[in-house]
């Protein structure tokens, strides 16, 4: 099927995107690397947007450090991610987590802000966000908020994210000496969307959990967390299993999911050095 958009423009900077939004009343559609929303638009899930594209605007590029924390502009693309020093040293989660994303094609122009907006249950960023403390930045007519990660995510595809806003960015605590971070999940084909994954980060003993394909959003795992704090990596499964409320469909059945995901973290807490 071929796409119906209602229109399109560039937008210069975020003033000049956030007042296209405002312009559009309602049927704006952020367009960052297409990687998602060109797939929906051509599906026929997504009709008669005005797409204004935000690909041109250079405060949306590039990570940098602010204090104790670490800034990745939402245009940062999933190739960027692999590469740059700065989220190698402070936020190495992203880092392991890009590869695991689609293919190069599609790496090379999906962006993180489009990653996190756009909120696919089974994408690999949205739960290293919460495993990792993140906020994620918002701009739009009334001024710049700032989110938690784990309260960004409120649904299926669904965000805090209101109509007129822009995600900016997302901000990360600087990763502290002897902090841990591990990716794992299970997909049928490399590339694919995981079936399951699991997103940890171990930060003064302290084990934070993020959950892919394995619920309506990604999700944290506070009883598994709670139990792996103790290294007790049985407790840590059994917990994981009412933590999570994965689907059943063409892919896996619920109870397989929550099985992969139970061998995932017993192999992310050998990773991890914790004892069995
Ligand atoms: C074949 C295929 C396989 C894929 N496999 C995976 C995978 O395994 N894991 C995974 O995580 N992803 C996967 N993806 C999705 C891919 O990672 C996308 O790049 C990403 O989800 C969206 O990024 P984008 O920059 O292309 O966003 P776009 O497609 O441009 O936008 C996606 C959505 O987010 C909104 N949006 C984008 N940027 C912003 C912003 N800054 N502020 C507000 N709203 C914004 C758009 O309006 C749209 O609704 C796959 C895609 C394809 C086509």
């Amino acid at each position: 099927m071929k796409a119906s958009i209602g229109g399109y423009a560039q937008a210069e900077t975020v003033a000049h995107a956030i007042a296209l939004l405002g312009e559009a009343g309602g049927e704006g559609r952020i367009l960052a690397g297409g990687q998602s929303l060109v797939a929906a638009l051509n599906l026929g899930t997504s009709e008669g947007d005005m797409l204004i594209d935000i690909a041109g605007i250079a405060a949306l590029r590039g990570v940098k450090l602010d204090g104790d924390r670490l800034v990745i502009g939402a245009l940062t693309r999933h190739c960027d991610l692999v590469r740059d020093p700065l989220v190698g040293e402070h936020a190495p989660l992203f880092a392991k987590a890009a590869p695991l994303v689609a293919h190069d094609a599609i790496r090379n122009r999906g962006t993180i802000g489009g990653s996190l907006a756009y909120a696919d249950p089974a994408a690999e960023y949205p739960a290293c966000a919460i495993a990792l403390d993140a906020a994620i930045i918002l701009e739009g007519p009334d001024g710049t908020r700032e989110i938690p990660a784990r309260d960004f995510f409120t649904g299926l595809f669904e965000t805090a994210r209101a109509e007129g806003e822009i995600l900016t960015a997302i901000t990360v605590p600087k990763a502290q000496d002897g902090e841990r971070h591990v990716i794992r999940e299970g997909t049928r084909r490399a590339g694919d969307y995981a079936l399951a994954g699991l997103a940890v980060v171990m930060r003064d003993g302290r084990h934070r959990i993020g959950a892919f394909g394995l619920g309506d959003r990604p999700l944290l795992c506070q009883g598994a967390m709670a139990a792996l704090d103790q290294g007790d990596v049985d407790g840590a499964v059994t917990a994981l299993a009412q933590d999570v409320d994965p689907p059943s469909d063409a892919q896996a059945s619920a109870s397989y999911r929550r099985h992969l995901a139970g061998v995932l973290l017993r192999r992310i807490a050998a990773d991890l050095g914790v004892a069995p």
